[in-house]
């Protein structure tokens, strides 16, 4: 019997055990494959003295071998009945550093940690690691659907380059670990998965307020992502609080630069998170 197998085995008695539902609402898919589970608390590479976060625990499938090799655990999982199995299962099992918050991680403010190491729900990929990014923490291992991750990691000029890649890219660096397919899990998903590190970077010293507009930016320029600069800036003006395409066209005029120009003129995916901080410091007298 292969080590995935008995994973499998045991994910399913413990699920019947405790006539467990799952709910597709939640992105209740739990991972089966133990190859897989041990190989993300490796890139974890967890030490005695480390506070761990992770959110949506499920039933505590990476969550009791994190909890072996870190000071504490704290998990955050939404789903009560859920969250009182894993509760069991690491008393049935001696763990005593586990601790539970049953909340919506989106709702509640992040205890301090030191890594973050999750399979997360994917219906919140997005605004979970936009969330995570204003907390202060040494690394993360996290696993997100494949199309997902592609994004994060993306270069600039290839087709998977986007919004996420650019507003990542000043926050922290994105590394690509491995795939896992949609048979690792039950019930088996429709998309696969991959597991990426994530390591903050500090690229981004200036004032808030320059961070913020790069973002507006950022949205405005990445619905035409095939358009040139320009032209996507002034179909997506709204997003720079433009209602009048005139004035904005004039305003783009005013601007006496020639490294404005030449980032007007390039087509959104060639330009680089650098450009467009350029490109946001250009435009902010008329933002
Ligand atoms: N990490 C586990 C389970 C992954 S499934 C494993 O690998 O097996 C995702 C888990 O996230 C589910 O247990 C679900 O109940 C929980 N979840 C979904 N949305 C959540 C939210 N907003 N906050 C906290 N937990 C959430």
């Amino acid at each position: 019997m292969s080590k995935g197998y008995s994973l499998s085995a045991e994910t399913k008695s413990v699920l019947n055990k405790y006539n467990i539902r799952l709910n597709h609402k939640l992105g209740q898919n739990f991972l089966i494959d133990a190859n897989k589970r041990n190989q993300i608390i490796e890139y974890g590479n967890i030490s005695p003295d480390e506070t761990i976060l992770e959110i949506g625990p499920g039933i505590g499938t990476l969550s009791l071998e994190i909890a072996k090799k870190a000071k504490r655990l704290i998990c955050i999982e939404q789903d009560r009945k859920v969250a009182d199995i894993l509760q069991k299962r690491a008393m049935e099992e001696s763990i005593d550093n586990i601790e539970i918050i049953n909340e919506d991680a989106l709702k509640v403010d992040f205890p301090e940690f030191d890594k973050i190491i999750s399979n997360l729900p994917y219906q919140i990929s997005s605004p979970i690691t936009f969330k995570l990014l204003e907390y202060p923490f040494k690394s993360g291992i996290l696993m997100y659907q494949r199309e997902f991750a592609d994004r994060m990691t993306a270069n600039v000029g290839s087709k998977n380059y986007s919004r996420l890649s650019a507003m990542l890219y000043f926050k922290v660096d994105v590394e690509f670990l491995m795939n896992v397919p949609s048979e690792c899990f039950m019930p088996k998903p429709k998309v696969d998965s991959t597991v990426v590190r994530l390591t903050p970077n500090d690229r981004f010293k200036e004032d808030g307020k320059l961070f913020r507009n790069y973002s507006r930016i950022c949205k405005a320029l990445f619905q035409h992502k095939n358009k040139k600069a320009e032209n996507s800036l002034i179909n997506s003006r709204h997003e720079i609080d433009y209602s009048d395409k005139k004035e904005l066209k004039n305003n783009l005029k005013s601007i006496e630069s020639e490294r404005l120009e030449d980032l007007l003129e390039k087509r959104v995916i060639n330009l680089s998170p650098e450009d467009i901080l350029d490109l946001t410091k250009e435009l902010e007298d008329i933002l």
